[in-house]
């Protein structure tokens, strides 16, 4: 059986595309300002929020690499 899941971000309500477990997200959700209606293990997002959320998650991995990288 097919289950139809739809974006978690408040007032969206797109098909949802992708994913993700609510502790990634729901940090980067909150940063974005983004009201996630889930309180699942697993937050569905659509293309359109999963892109901003990719976006942001990039961002601090790349944040989190410099960190790792400093020579203390
Ligand atoms: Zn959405």
């Amino acid at each position: 059986m097919e289950q139809k899941n739809l974006c978690d971000v408040e007032g969206c309500g797109n098909p949802a595309a992708r994913s993700f477990s609510q502790e990634e997200v729901a940090k980067l959700a909150s940063k974005l300002g983004l009201p996630l209606q889930s309180s699942g293990k697993r937050v569905h997002l659509c293309e359109k929020h999963y892109k901003q959320v990719k976006k942001e998650l990039k961002k601090q991995k790349k944040i989190e690499k410099l960190r790792h990288g400093l020579p203390f």
